[in-house]
Parts: C-alpha cells; sequence; structure tokens
C-alpha cells in the first residue's frame, strides 16, 4: 500500500457512466442526436466500460431522449463496452431487443409516493410490471439492472425507513436482475446511513458485488457516501460526466455525481477504473459547449477552468 491509499478499498472500481441518459434526460436543452452518439463514442475513447446510453420510454414523457432508435442505430458498439438502455416495460423491452441492445435498465422506487408520480402505479404494481420484462430479459441473455428511486428520501415522505428499501430491493433482485443500483434521488443520504442499508441488504442475501451506488451531490454528500460505500465492498459506482443532469443554475437541478470528481478521488486512491480523466474532462468540456453552460463539476473546473 502506498502513502496515497487507504485499507478496506476496492482495488478497481467500474463506473456507470449515466450522463448520456440519467444526465440528458434532466437537462433542458435538447441535444441533437448526433451529439448524442458522439458524447458516447468520445466517453468509450476516455475508458469508459458502461455508459448508459438512453431511455426507451414513451417520447412525450422524456422528450430529451425521443431520438433513443436513431441514436442506438447510429452508434458504433465496441466490443467489451456495454451500452444500457432504461426501459418501461415489455413494449419497450421488444424494441431493444430490435435494436440489438445486450443490456437494460428497469426503474423502481422505494417509496409509494414516487413510484406514484413517475410510474402512475404503485410500488407493487409496478414490480408486477417488470416481472415479465425482467424474465424475458434474462431469457434472452441480457444483463438487467435494476435503479431503484428514493433509497434514503423522499420529498414527500421524509425520511425512508430501511425496512422499507431492503423489502424493495431484495424483491427487485428477486425478480432476476443482475445489479441494483441504489439511488439517493433527492440526495439527502450521509455516510452512516448508506453503510446502514448496505449491511441491511447483505444481511438479507443480496451480494454487495450486485450492488451499485447512485448519489446524487445536492448536500455535497455524493464523495463522502461514495467512500463510505466502497469502504463496505461496493465496486460500481454510477457518475455523470461533467455533472449532467446536475445544473446549478436550473430548478430542475437533481445533482448526479458528476464524473470528474469521482474520478479525482479514485485516481486519488490509487483505485484503477480504467477511465482517462482529461479525455473525459475534454469531453465535458466539449458537451458543455452544446448545452450553452458550464459543468457544476467542481473537478472540471478546476482542470479545465470551465
Ligand atoms: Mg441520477
Amino acid at each position: 500500500m502506498t502513502a496515497d491509499q487507504l485499507p478496506g478499498l476496492p482495488s478497481a472500481v467500474t463506473i456507470c457512466e449515466v450522463g448520456p441518459r440519467d444526465g440528458l434526460q434532466n437537462e433542458s436543452a435538447l441535444v441533437p442526436a448526433a451529439v448524442k452518439v458522439e458524447l458516447v463514442e468520445r466517453l468509450a475513447d476516455a475508458g469508459h466500460t458502461v455508459i448508459e446510453t438512453t431511455s426507451l420510454v414513451h417520447p412525450d414523457r422524456v422528450p430529451q431522449l425521443a431520438d433513443a432508435e436513431e441514436v442506438l442505430r447510429r452508434l458504433d458498439r465496441r466490443p467489451g463496452v456495454r451500452y444500457p438502455v432504461l426501459v418501461p416495460n415489455q413494449r419497450g423491452l421488444a424494441r431493444a431487443l430490435d435494436l440489438g441492445v445486450t443490456d437494460i435498465a428497469v426503474f423502481a422506487s422505494a417509496t409509494e409516493s414516487f413510484a406514484r408520480a413517475n410510474l402512475g402505479r404503485s410500488v407493487g404494481e409496478s414490480l408486477e410490471m417488470f416481472a415479465p420484462v425482467v424474465a424475458r430479459a434474462r431469457e434472452a441473455g441480457l444483463g438487467v439492472r435494476g435503479y431503484l428511486s428514493m433509497c434514503w428520501g423522499d420529498p414527500e415522505e421524509g425520511v425512508v425507513p430501511l425496512s422499507r428499501v431492503i423489502a424493495v430491493a431484495t424483491r427487485l433482485f428477486g425478480l432476476g436482475c443482475t445489479e441494483l443500483s441504489l439511488g439517493d434521488t433527492i440526495g439527502v443520504a450521509t455516510p452512516g446511513r448508506v453503510v446502514a442499508l448496505l449491511d441491511g441488504l447483505v444481511a438479507a442475501g443480496v451480494p454487495i458485488g450486485r450492488i451499485a451506488v447512485h448519489f446524487h451531490d445536492t448536500y455535497g454528500q455524493a464523495l463522502a457516501n461514495t467512500l463510505a460505500a466502497l469502504q463496505r465492498g461496493v465496486t460500481t459506482v454510477d457518475a455523470s460526466a461533467g455533472g449532467l443532469g446536475g445544473c446549478p443554475f436550473a430548478n430542475s437541478a437533481t445533482g448526479n455525481l458528476a464524473t470528474e470528481d469521482l474520478l479525482w478521488q479514485l485516481d486519488g486512491l490509487g483505485i484503477h477504473t480504467g477511465v482517462d480523466l482529461t479525455k473525459l474532462a475534454e469531453t465535458s468540456v466539449w458537451l458543455a459547449g452544446h448545452l450553452g453552460r458550464p459543468s457544476p463539476s467542481r473537478a472540471l473546473r478546476a482542470l479545465t477552468g470551465a
């Protein structure tokens, strides 16, 4: 161990780059399909091996990603890189399979309020909707990431009880999801509560190697929470290039952890990711030009003056 490392951390971390989907979905600017394709290819050039590319939800619901099929058709998908696509239901899965998608994600909620607001159905009804999607995707050999939002707090319900999150998470995992991404959708988590949920999930039988964390930096806690999760054995961390989707100047700010900020920490700790911070930063500066606004990433600003 060298002087810049800490004990109890993984030697390598997989970053799930969510900028093209979770990020752009939450930006007010509409980005042309050609720019999206270039973004995903630049992210792969920077060394990303998991790039959440787009969403096959109804275009009326997410106009920012209405060109999902065009993006997937134009994208030159490389061996060794996974390009997960968000799929809401069986119809979305059929479209994904037609487009040669090999990894999908489904999006569930730990709270009834957000399930109703975001999915238009109860938590139980949404899990019933996902069950055949996950089963059919697994039969087809696809990787299936299950997102669980509002794991630590909900804007209407406040603090979400651990037992509630664990119950929904284990059901989602039980459907056959190959990975579970725990979302701090409103960014209220703090490290002790992160550890408590991870320990509870492991005690409930979910392997730590199947758990990813998705932190938002709304209250400046995303990196502290990430470090706590890594110390518990998590090796997959979601982040968004340039903090896409977390514009501090927009009312819809969701505060996705910026990949540059995450990389600064992981590089500093000597944890391998395969992602080149300089190339990534160049990409985020380039994209900020298309969005017409500066990036909220502290590391990006420090590195580039952007
Ligand atoms: Mg997010």
